[in-house]
């Protein structure tokens, strides 16, 4: 069942709940796994009575079975996967999940789907001959369009905010107005170093600005660190999106670099903060 059954049902779960004299709209919970702390990346699974939905697929095939596990344990039905934005280390584990729940849709925004087959394949290659072929999936998922500007489960929606340059080209997060959720995909860290690789951080910047207008926001669920988080790491993100470019910018070398941030913030993620130092001195710095 595709997330279009999202229409279907909620009509469907309405009535039930016309016919059982009740309104009440199911209770959400999320379920976190999180990689080690070399990237800490996290993926979540949204649960309500019957159905689940899961939001971003891991980077190794060990932390994408592990989120295999966590699904089966809920005793949920998985209805469908949404991939927030197409950065490997969010879709190199999707196909060993997709392949544990045959018929499950991998969904995203056309924006990210397209920039994931574009970018896809040269990442599954690279992702094998840096990190060994025996821990990457062996091939890349199906990703599909979503048709819908939200996602349903059991009648409770969920908003999908389309973000465009900021921690990568394109981007969604999924916003819950009625539990104050945001699983914020990449958008949001939390005490995790952030992966300045895009040359885009005054877009970011904005992009978190831009959260104030979604409407009350009480738990987050980042992309990167520990879940759930509050609303104060919003601004957080911002300050650290202020701090450290100019520490790059200042820095004779990525090492000194990556030292000084190191000295300032105690993050987890430190693979996070290599990786992206090393691409930010030869994408980004100005000379
Ligand atoms: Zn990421």
């Amino acid at each position: 069942m595709s997330v279009r059954f999202s229409l279907l049902a909620s009509l469907f779960s309405l009535s039930l709940a016309a016919s059982a004299g009740c309104g009440a709209p199911v209770n959400l919970t999320v379920k976190s796994y999180s990689s080690d702390a070399t990237f800490a990346v996290g993926s979540y699974l949204l649960t309500g009575n019957q159905d689940a939905i899961l939001v971003d697929g891991q980077f190794t095939k060990g932390d994408a079975e592990k989120v295999v596990a966590m699904v089966k344990e809920s005793g949920k039905t998985l209805r469908a996967i949404f991939l927030t934005h197409a950065h490997p280390d969010h879709y190199l584990g999707l196909d060993v999940i997709a392949s544990a729940f045959p018929g499950v849709p991998v969904q995203a925004t056309p924006e990210v789907v397209a920039e994931f087959q574009a970018k896809g394949p040269a990442a599954l290659a690279s992702a094998k001959s840096n990190f060994g072929a025996a821990n990457i999936a062996e091939k890349l998922a199906t990703v599909t369009a979503v048709s819908d500007d939200k996602l349903v489960l059991e009648g409770e929606e969920l908003r999908i905010v389309k973000l465009s340059d900021g921690e990568s080209p394109s981007a969604a997060a999924l916003y819950g107005s009625r539990q104050k959720l945001l699983v914020a995909g990449d958008l949001i860290y939390n005490r995790a170093y952030l992966w300045l690789a895009e040359c885009k951080t005054d877009a970011w910047t904005q992009n978190l600005k831009n959260l104030r207008s979604l409407g009350p926001i009480e738990q987050i669920y980042p992309g990167h660190g520990a879940a759930p988080a509050t609303a104060a790491i919003i601004d957080e993100n911002i300050q650290y999106l202020a701090t450290v470019p100019p520490i790059f910018q200042a820095a004779a070398t990525a090492a000194d670099a990556i030292a000084q941030v190191k000295q300032k913030y105690s993050y987890t993620g430190g693979g996070l903060l290599d990786y992206s130092t090393q691409i930010y001195f030869s994408a980004c710095k100005k000379p």
